[in-house]
């Protein structure tokens, strides 16, 4: 007996969904040390001065330490 699976493509999830779309900061702004843009890993303890949360770097949006 063969069942024959119905035939249904009624749902198609064919939504474009880029991998990367979190919250990024610009280039600019990237961690000097390890690179990190994404919002959520980095953390803006000044208007100039940020603090990067995947390697503990702490920087100014001028690209030096601080
Ligand atoms: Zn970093």
């Amino acid at each position: 007996m063969a069942s024959k699976m119905p035939h249904r493509d009624g749902q198609q999830n064919a939504r474009p969904r880029p991998h990367n779309d979190e919250p990024q900061v610009a280039p600019r702004y990237a961690c000097p040390q390890c690179g990190e843009r994404r919002k959520r890993y980095l953390m803006w303890l000044s208007p100039e001065r940020l603090r990067c949360l995947s390697c503990g770097a702490t920087y100014t949006i001028m690209g030096t330490p601080a």
